[in-house]
């Protein structure tokens, strides 16, 4: 019994747990849903909800044609997705992939999904960016149950096919430029090693200067666990 209901866990069959909000990390129905939404406790996924807006979608002239050409649309696309990026890897912590919704459905419109390489990370940012504003709204921030992005998606939408449309219920996951998309993912991959080196010398140089933690530099996971009390003290200190 246990092993079925593990089988069927966040599916469809599933009568306990939502599968919309296992899979996609939003479910139509909100907290009004019948099934359980179990929100992470950890994870390395956050969705920032409804923050990207799409200039086609709210600009329309009076002849019911958009205002905004498909070029401008994509340069703003593009500006935003840029600018969202680079500040989670510089405040943050390194980014292995963001996605955004081009759903019209209020549960998913202008989500923008941001995956960490680590959990840490990603609970920092929540906790920081819920106290942000971006274009004149409240950031609401949360960690998502979102792991597999090729779960999450519509795959019809990807062929250009999805006859739901921007109601569908699965991601429609809006594409960069190809530019951008080199410019961003090829950068991290080269920069990778050098950086995460140097963001550990720093860490170890901070406990130096702390005088906390004895030993330093053992292994990694050692160097880690250093880490993280230091994180935990820091945090003590702040709230
Ligand atoms: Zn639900
Ligand atoms: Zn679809």
């Amino acid at each position: 019994m246990a092993e079925y209901l593990a089988s069927i866990f966040g599916t469809e069959k599933d009568k306990v747990n939502c599968s919309f909000y296992f899979k996609i990390g939003a479910c139509r129905h909100g907290d009004r849903c019948s099934r359980l939404h179990n929100k992470p406790t950890f994870s390395q996924t956050i969705a920032l909800l409804n923050i990207y807006r799409n200039p086609q979608n709210t600009a329309q002239s009076a002849d019911g044609i958009n205002a905004v050409s498909d070029v401008e649309m994509q340069e703003h696309y593009d500006e935003f997705f840029e600018e969202v990026f680079t500040e989670m890897e510089e405040k943050y912590g390194e980014v292995e992939e963001m996605n955004v919704c081009d759903n019209l459905g209020d549960h998913l419109v202008g989500n923008v999904y941001v995956k960490f390489r680590r959990e840490e990370d990603a609970e920092k940012a929540v906790i920081n960016l819920n106290n942000r504003w971006f274009n004149g709204q409240p950031i609401h921030a949360e960690l998502s149950p979102v792991t597999d992005f090729r779960e999450a998606c519509c795959r019809q939408y990807e062929m250009g096919e999805c006859t739901r449309g921007g109601f569908c219920n699965f991601m429609h996951l809006k594409p960069i430029s190809r530019e951008l998309r080199r410019e961003l993912y090829g950068r991290r991959r080269k920069r990778h090693r050098s950086r995460s080196r140097s963001r550990e010398r720093r860490s170890r140089s901070r406990e130096r200067n702390r005088g906390g933690g004895g030993g330093g530099g053992g292994g990694g996971g050692g160097r880690d666990r250093e880490r993280r009390r230091s994180r935990d003290r820091e945090r003590s200190g702040r709230f």
